[in-house]
């Protein structure tokens, strides 16, 4: 209970009315509390990983393209070493900031890893995905964090992105994994850029999008989705 105190959770008035009122209240705070990272506010890694699995199997079933970019702090170390671990801190939650900012509400925005981030775009074409990413990248850049009693701070990020592929069963392992690779090639090739690996130009036909749906029958189709095994069962 001190966790979610210290973590800005307040009781829900008329405790004495409910009991179980105010246990779903400390188990709404509990859930959100292991949701989030504790840094930054943002969604942490776990929440970060339900998500893309939800995405991939989206994207697989509707078809509709989605955008997962991976940002890191250029030469975050070097902050750390000249300014200190909390000056370090502060930037990592300006840059956190920044990147929620920067993104429609329907966007998730995760901290992975230290100076790590992961941003799922659901619904992004990929004539927009340059554009998207760039701006990203730029209001980082001119950003700049407050430090108590030091000069102020910016950093710049690069980013790696890549769509992943709709009609087609993948995985969130390898939608990161090649998100992952742009943004080896964005730190390689200087840092501070952004650089995407565009889904191929095939049209994926009638038929085609027909075959990852072959053995469903329409009430499988009509399914909400959220229920039951979310990916179409194929005919073995
Ligand atoms: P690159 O441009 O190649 O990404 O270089 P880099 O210096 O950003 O990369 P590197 O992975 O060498 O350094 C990341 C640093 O981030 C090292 C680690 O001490 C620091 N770090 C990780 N988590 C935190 C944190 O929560 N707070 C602070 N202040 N530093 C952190
Ligand atoms: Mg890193
Ligand atoms: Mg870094």
């Amino acid at each position: 209970m001190s966790l979610l105190v210290q973590a800005g959770w307040t009781a829900p008035e008329g405790v004495m009315h409910g009991a179980t009122l105010w246990l779903q209240a400390v188990i709404d705070g509990l859930c959100e509390l292991s949701s989030r990272d504790a840094l930054t506010g943002l969604n942490n890694r776990r929440q970060f990983e339900a998500a893309i699995a939800r995405e991939v199997d989206r994207v697989a079933r509707i078809g509709e393209p989605a955008l997962l970019l991976l940002a890191d702090i250029d030469h975050f170390k070097k902050v750390n070493d000249t300014h200190g671990h909390a000056a370090g801190d502060v930037v990592i939650r300006a840059v956190a900031e920044c990147l929620q900012d920067c993104v429609r509400p329907m966007d998730l925005v995760a901290r992975v890893g230290g100076e790590e981030f992961a941003i799922i775009l659901p619904n992004c074409p990929p004539a927009f995905g340059q554009a998207v990413s760039e701006r990203i990248r730029q209001k980082v850049a001119a950003k700049t964090a407050a430090i108590v009693g030091g000069q102020p701070l910016s950093v710049t990020v690069s980013i790696g992105g890549a769509f992943a592929p709709p009609w087609v069963r993948s995985s969130a392992a390898l939608w990161s994994e090649r998100a992952d690779q742009q943004l080896y090639r964005a730190k390689s090739e200087g840092r501070n850029r952004t650089c995407l690996d565009m889904p191929p130009l095939t049209v994926v036909s009638a038929e085609e999008k027909g075959l990852l749906f072959a053995g469903l029958t329409q009430s499988d189709l009509t399914e909400p989705s959220g229920s039951g095994d979310p990916m179409p069962k194929t005919t073995e």
